[in-house]
């Protein structure tokens, strides 16, 4: 159960998003629980076990907490500690492993349906984020257990034949990663290069490792079949088969648009499937229902980050205090 059943504000989502959001409504003196579906920081926990962020530490840093790294740009590692500190710095209410299933108005409020008990909330921030659910590879054989859609670490990949799907960070991060540690990787790349918005030390040297034949590639290419021992790749030559024990498929995640629903949060009708909700406070046609983090972007997944939501609290915080 949670510790009460009534809260002036409920946050969903113990990213890092949602946790400035609860460090600004402490701030406020707002009665307040942030819930959180899985660890503190689910999505950060389930990212590549070696990966290093593209921002530096201190673009990553919420309630004005130091974010210290010996170097450049931080790891996974790194930001796991910091965001503890974080939690451990504000004591923030936090209800972790508390998944919320559903939402519905009430007078004055709203009732929010927890795996852990029902609370009544006067205001509710969704900070849900993106990292849950993959897009899809509406390909055959796309559901065979080879095939990948979140990557951990290299290692169940040495000397195996791996596809890797995409030309993104992850995609280019997964393939040399994997690549270095002795597995036999083939690219499959859509587009005509890789993608110009990769990062300029990851550029270089996916480039050259398919140049010089270590890392090989098809582009303009789609995988259209895969079977427990092989995938068809259709080129600009013609259809290829190849030897493959792994495919990876990293072509990006998206916001869970069923958990949306169950909110009911209008969802506009451009080809991002941006929430609706207003530019300068973040509130959703729903009265004090308000949207914060990567979540906002809908589908637009590779422009919102971290570094550019976590003005999200404040701004929230600014309009929601003048309303209760
Ligand atoms: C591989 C990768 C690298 C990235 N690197 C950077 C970077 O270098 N710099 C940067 O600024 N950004 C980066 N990003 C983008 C951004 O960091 C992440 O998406 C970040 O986690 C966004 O923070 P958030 O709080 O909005 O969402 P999240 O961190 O995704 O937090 C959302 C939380 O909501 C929880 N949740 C979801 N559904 C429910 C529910 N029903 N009930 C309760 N809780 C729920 C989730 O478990 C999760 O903990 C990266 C993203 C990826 C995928």
């Amino acid at each position: 159960m949670l510790d009460k059943s009534s809260y002036d504000l409920v946050i969903i989502g113990a990213g890092p998003i949602g946790l400035a959001c609860g460090i600004a409504a402490q701030k406020k003196g707002l009665n307040y629980i942030i819930v959180e579906k899985g660890v503190l920081v689910n999505s950060l926990y389930n990212f590549p076990e070696n990966m290093t962020f593209f921002s530096t530490s201190e673009l990553l840093e919420i309630g004005e907490v130091p974010f210290v790294s010996d170097r450049d740009k931080p790891t996974r590692k790194e930001s796991l500690e910091y965001y503890r500190r974080v939690l451990e710095t504000y004591k923030l209410n936090v209800s972790l492993y508390t998944a919320v299933e559903k939402m519905t108005p009430r007078d004055d409020g709203y009732e929010i349906v927890t795996g852990k008990g029902d609370v009544f909330t006067k205001a509710v921030i969704v900070s849900t984020g993106f990292y849950d659910i993959p897009r899809e590879l509406n390909v055959p054989g796309a559901e065979l257990p080879k095939v990948k859609y979140f990557y951990d670490s290299p290692h169940p990949y040495v000397d195996q034949h791996v596809v890797v799907i995409g030309a993104a960070n992850s995609a280019c991060d997964v393939a040399l990663e994997t690549y270095y540690k002795g597995a036999k990787v083939t690219m499959v790349v859509r587009g005509s290069e890789i993608n110009s918005r990769t990062k300029y030390w990851i550029k270089p040297n996916i480039e050259n490792r398919i140049k010089e034949g270590s890392i090989n590639a098809h582009f303009n290419s789609e995988v259209v079949d895969i079977t427990e021992s092989e995938v068809a790749i259709k080129t600009p030559e013609g259809l290829v088969t190849i030897e493959n024990d792994f495919v990876l498929a990293m072509i990006g995640y998206k916001p869970n648009y069923k958990l949306f629903e169950n909110l009911n949060l209008p969802i506009g009708s451009d080809d991002f499937k941006t929430p609706i909700y207003n530019e300068e406070t973040l509130e959703t046609p729903l009265k004090n229902v308000f949207i914060a983090g990567v979540a906002a972007g809908g589908l637009k997944t590779s422009r919102f980050f971290i570094e550019n939501t976590r003005v999200h609290a404040e701004m929230i915080m600014d309009h929601l205090v003048t309303e209760l």
